[in-house]
């Protein structure tokens, strides 16, 4: 299907007055074309599964004349996306953490609430029941696309993910070819690096609900044994590209990711990213993603990525520890899929610490995990299988009716299939 580049092209002019919005274009090229890029001031080649792409920068004018490129299928703005969580929210060091803390893994009414209202006991993903049936398995791979993770975290340490070919192989060698140097555990796509370490903090904190080791140490996470791929695009401040975010999705696919974990959105409607996570879906690979935090309809207005109508885009709200939605959370009765925790949640930080967060970016790694859970359990179930019973055996309440599509997720019920 052929795409009116005019259209693009003039849609991404009349945005480009944003500049802040978007940091140079994406080009996809045609089968087989080659895109002659002297006339423009920097450009980049993205191989991969899914076609053929070049990020680059350079006069409106160069741009324009894309237009009548024959090599170009279609030119779109390289969007700035954002973490999901909300940083007025987020709350001192933890010193001493405790699974009594983690109300999202179960909730007992005390732990939940602030200090002008109680929690309510139940509240949660109910993990302990969970757990019964599941605790993960370390053959399944979760990637956490975000600031990267703290790989030297105590909590963390025994469930990451670990490129073995570069492991044995030689410093500064691209031992197992697949484009990234010294790939041990995920990659720096912010920084064209094989080091994810986090200079932020986010996605430690995501890493930690998914799959913080069950010991005396710390918290739990969601599963007990995974192995986690950190892939950072977004840098120390918390923004990325689109463009980053698609090499992203790339190396999880490469790397036989199970689940893509993605607590971050913005920007407008990116086909090459839409295009990446079509690539995923056909691989059988989950992509869950924040809903957003802007307190807004996402059936009125697209959020991106959690909007785009992919059989394995799940779309997560936050709730807090009463079972209503929470303040900040985006909601859709059409398109936010499921609500999970997503208040003053406790996980791992950088430099080896805990920290209580809040965001839509907290309630998407707990589904994250219970997906991760249930390939545990059973490795035959394609995305749409995940979706159906997520959504098929969460519990609505009164209190989240009018915001999703099915109601808060609950791991028990989703590893036992229970409808009613
Ligand atoms: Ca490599």
């Amino acid at each position: 299907m052929k795409r009116s580049v005019g259209l693009i092209l003039s849609l991404l002019l009349c945005v480009s007055a944003q500049a802040q919005d978007f940091d140079g274009y994406i080009v996809k090229l045609k089968e087989g074309k080659k895109l002659n890029t002297k006339a423009f001031t920097s450009s980049e080649e993205i191989n991969t599964s899914f076609g053929q792409f070049v990020q680059l920068k350079g006069t409106q004018k160069s741009i324009e004349l894309l237009k009548n490129n024959d090599a170009v299928e279609y030119v779109e703005p390289n969007y700035i996306v954002t973490i999901d969580d909300s940083l007025e929210r987020a709350e001192k060091l933890v010193s001493d953490p405790k699974f009594s803390q983690q109300w999202g893994l179960k909730n007992t009414g005390k732990n939940s609430g602030g200090w002008w209202s109680p929690g309510k006991k139940g509240e949660d993903i109910n993990a302990e029941n969970a757990w019964k049936v599941s605790k993960g398995s370390k053959d399944v791979i979760v990637a956490v696309i975000d600031t990267g993770i703290d790989w030297r975290h105590a909590d963390l340490k025994k469930n990451l993910w670990v490129n073995e070919e570069e492991l044995n192989g030689e410093e500064g060698v691209d031992d197992d070819g697949n484009g990234v140097v010294d790939d041990l555990y995920g990659a720096d796509f912010a920084n064209n690096d094989g080091d994810p370490m986090d200079g932020h903090g986010h996605g430690t904190h995501c890493s930690g609900v998914i799959g913080a080791s069950h010991d005396s140490v710390g918290i739990a996470g969601v599963m007990a044994n995974v192995k986690l791929m950190g892939i950072k695009f977004l840098t120390d401040s918390g923004s990325g590209s689109t463009a980053n975010a698609i090499k992203s999705v790339n190396y999880a696919i490469k790397m036989g990711a199970h689940v893509m974990s993605n607590s971050w959105g913005g920007g407008g409607k990116s086909e090459a990213l839409k295009e990446a996570i079509v690539a995923a879906n056909d691989q059988g690979i989950a992509f869950v993603a924040a809903a957003g935090n802007s307190r807004s309809d996402n059936d009125a207005k697209d959020t991106y990525p959690a909007n785009y109508k992919v059989d394995n885009v799940i779309s997560v709200g936050a709730m807090d520890g009463t079972g209503k939605k929470a303040s900040f959370s985006n909601y859709g009765k059409k398109t936010v899929h499921v609500f999970a925790p997503g208040v003053n949640i406790l996980s791992t930080v950088k430099a080896g610490g805990y920290k209580k967060m809040s965001g839509t970016s907290m309630a998407c790694p707990h589904v994250s995990g219970i997906v991760g859970l249930l390939i545990s359990n059973n490795k035959n179930l394609n995305p749409s299988d995940i979706k159906d019973r997520l959504m098929g055996t969460a519990i609505m309440s009164r209190s989240l009716n009018s915001y999703t599509v099915s109601g808060r997720t609950d791991a028990y019920r989703a590893l036992t299939n229970r409808r009613n």
